[in-house]
């Protein structure tokens, strides 16, 4: 049966059937942060009731079984994403924290004035700002990656760009605001023919796609737990192993040091040079539970799911006057951003919100891109597992009652 009409996943998740506001819930913004199963949930609460302890500290239970499942999540993460070795997967706060680490440890190390650095235009802040300010202060040269009016990559212009100036790529592998795939295995093959490093900003397609670091022979990959059905303040940089060990430990204080004296300290080894201080436990180990589950659904399963949402929404929305959708590419994820004629975006969020549907307006922290489609910002719906035929008829007739109210 159509995951439209009978959706199983729905009781997993606890929030996805409440009144909010007096009204039904049409949650719509996975791509902001998705909702969590009940065994994420149970984990946290079972970490902060009865297993609470720091970890690779002391030799009492308690510690050694946080330890225990702290790196069991580090274990299946490393399984997840297929990467080489465990210790390239370094717990961070989220996928900015892991940008701002390769920015401060790698760019500033290995960069030099005159140095360049490739970023697309469709690049989320957070994988902008961090490489800026670095090159700001070593005279590196920022260049932009033009994309299409469908929202995707021109890829011979992204050809043009690279030479043996260009140091490292770094781009998003599913946009946040239009939903595009990008072709990022060939663009990190042709990187590397000139030498470059690749990054690649997985925050979207952790939980939309399969992900093979081996196969991308991607140098650096982030994501953020909160958009994989895990907990917010926890996040991996995944890397390369001889790139990481060649790189300076980001933060300095516990856990990371092997010897400190106040004459000279030498630092720990992967992946713990990396992760300074007490670091988010019950969200690393809640985040353990929410690969379970991605692994219990099947990223196959899941992109199956999110293509039927996709196809029946897009049908529904363009069928009301006026509204525009941002970002058309063939490879596209489960995000519609759009806009209708006449109509703020703000206005279209606060009628939204009156009926119950929880999307997004705004930039998506993605000026550059508004820049690119000439508006201020945009309305996004998004989708996961979780949604339903109601979810998208609730958006649909909301948005034809903003339309008329505003006629
Ligand atoms: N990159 C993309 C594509 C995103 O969608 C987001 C979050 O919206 C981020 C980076 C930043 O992630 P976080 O805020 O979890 O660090």
């Amino acid at each position: 049966m159509s995951i439209l009409e009978n959706n199983p996943y729905r009781k997993d998740f606890p929030l996805i059937d409440q009144i909010v506001d007096g009204k039904r819930l049409a949650y719509l913004d996975s791509a902001n942060t998705t909702l969590k199963p009940l065994p994420v949930i149970e984990e946290m609460d079972r970490y902060y009731r009865a297993e609470t302890s720091n970890i690779h500290r002391a030799h009492y239970w308690l510690s050694e079984n946080a330890t225990n499942k702290f790196e069991e999540t580090r274990d299946k993460i490393a399984k997840f994403i297929h990467a080489p070795d465990r210790k390239q997967v370094i717990f961070t706060k989220g996928t900015t924290e892991s940008v701002n680490l390769v920015a401060q440890s790698y760019v500033r190390k290995f960069l030099k004035a005159g140095d360049e650095i490739l970023l697309s235009q469709m690049e989320h802040h957070s994988n902008i700002v961090p490489w800026q300010m670095a090159a700001k202060e070593k005279g590196i040269i920022i260049k932009k990656i033009p994309i299409n009016q469908k929202g995707e990559i021109i890829f011979d212009e992204y050809k043009k760009l690279l030479s043996d100036k260009v140091k490292l790529v770094s781009v998003v592998h599913i946009s946040n605001a239009l939903g595009t795939i990008n072709p990022v295995r060939e663009m990190i093959k042709l990187a590397h023919t000139y030498g470059a490093k690749v990054f690649v900003d997985g925050a979207q397609s952790i939980s939309h796609l399969p992900i093979n670091v081996q196969d991308l022979d991607v140098d650096f990959f982030a994501f953020s737990g909160h958009k994989m059905f895990g907990p917010t303040g926890v996040g991996v940089l995944y890397g390369k192993e001889d790139v990481l060990n060649a790189m300076d430990p980001y933060q300095g204080g516990g856990s990371m040091i092997d010897r400190v004296t106040f004459e000279e300290t030498t630092y720990n080894v992967l992946p713990l040079k990396f992760e300074a201080g007490t670091p988010p436990i019950a969200g690393v180990i809640a985040l353990g539970k929410s690969v379970d589950y991605l692994n219990h659904v099947g990223i196959n399963r899941i992109m199956e799911i999110e293509h039927e949402l996709l196809a029946y929404a897009t049908e529904k929305l363009l069928s009301i006057p006026g509204l525009k959708i941002y970002g058309t590419a063939e490879h596209k994820a489960s995000v519609i951003s759009f806009g209708i004629e006449g109509m703020h975006p703000n206005d279209i969020a606060f009628m939204m919100n009156k009926s119950g549907v929880a999307i997004r307006t705004g930039h998506h922290c993605a000026q550059p891109l508004m820049d690119f489609f000439q508006v201020p910002a945009t309305c996004r719906a998004s989708f996961s597992i979780y949604n339903n035929k109601e979810d998208i008829d609730q958006l649909y007739n909301a948005l034809k009652k903003a339309v008329d109210l505003f006629k």
